[in-house]
């Protein structure tokens, strides 16, 4: 039985269905509100729309996408979702953050990899079904480790070759084929900066939406070694004080800011 429906047809919505409207990576919005009401979407139910359903904490919303311009049908301005996760607290990133990446699972797998035909939505399942030879596809979540190396009152911070503007923050690395997370923590410290690390201790994970990944974040301390940055990866790296740190990202928005406050606090509970 078709209980979560997470493909909803047009005839099936209600008058109480909330929605999110996209078209490509935007969404469209009115000043912050990205959620939209049965009435405001009606004119856009003509057009040519695929409809997905997510779930969330605070209930659940229907995802409208077309492949076609819709502006002239919705109003409203569209804005990358990158933006609104940042410009919005944490529901916003709840609930944006899983309608991207359904979104961008969905739009990837319209035909399938092993022998090309078209996909359908899968009956009962968020997935979806190749016509041809029935191989299924669900989203996928990739694991990350992060972590946050830190040595007495001093921890340390990298700025990536790839962030433009001074941002310091943790390592962090895919976890690879066969690897346990603290088997990732140990190589990507080792890889990105020469060191070596012990006593590695799980914190917390986040959905990181950026496409996909689901971020583990660990402590790590400080073992042996110098620091020696990997060419083309590492920008600027080094020690740092936790009473003199550079810019790094707020505890709000990524599990990062979080490891770092987390580990300040800690410290300087111990140091009074
Ligand atoms: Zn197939």
């Amino acid at each position: 039985m078709n209980v979560r429906n997470y493909f909803p047809q047009k005839n099936e919505l209600l008058d109480s269905d909330k929605f999110i409207v996209l078209h490509k990576n935007q969404v469209f919005v009115r000043g912050d509100n990205f959620i939209w009401s049965r009435a405001e979407v009606n004119a856009l139910l003509g057009a040519n729309l695929e409809l997905l359903k997510i779930d969330d904490g605070e209930g659940s919303y229907i995802l409208l996408h077309s492949q076609e311009d819709i502006t002239d049908l919705i109003g409203g301005e569209s804005r990358s979702l990158r933006s609104l996760l940042f410009a919005q607290g944490d529901i916003a990133f709840s609930v944006v953050g899983k309608a991207s990446q359904i979104l961008d699972w969905y739009n990837s797998h319209r035909y399938c990899g092993a022998c090309g035909a078209p996909t359908m939505p899968h009956e009962a399942q968020r997935a979806v079904v190749c016509e041809s030879c029935k191989a299924q596809y669900f989203p996928r979540i990739n694991p990350c480790a992060i972590m946050l190396v830190v040595r007495g009152n001093e921890i340390l911070l990298a700025r990536s070759a790839r962030f433009k503007g001074g941002f310091f923050s943790c390592l962090a690395g895919f976890i690879e084929v066969g690897e346990t997370a603290e088997d990732t923590v140990l190589r990507e410290v080792k890889e990105e900066v020469g060191i070596e690390v012990q006593n590695i201790q799980y914190i917390k994970s986040q959905s990181w939406p950026f496409p996909s990944q689901l971020m583990l974040g660990y402590l790590a301390e400080y073992k042996s070694g110098e620091i020696v940055p990997e060419p083309g990866e590492i920008e600027e790296v080094g020690w740092y004080d936790i009473n003199n740190l550079p810019n790094i990202p707020a505890p709000g928005i990524s599990v990062a800011g979080e490891l770092i406050q987390l580990y300040v606090n800690h410290m300087n509970s111990m140091n009074t």
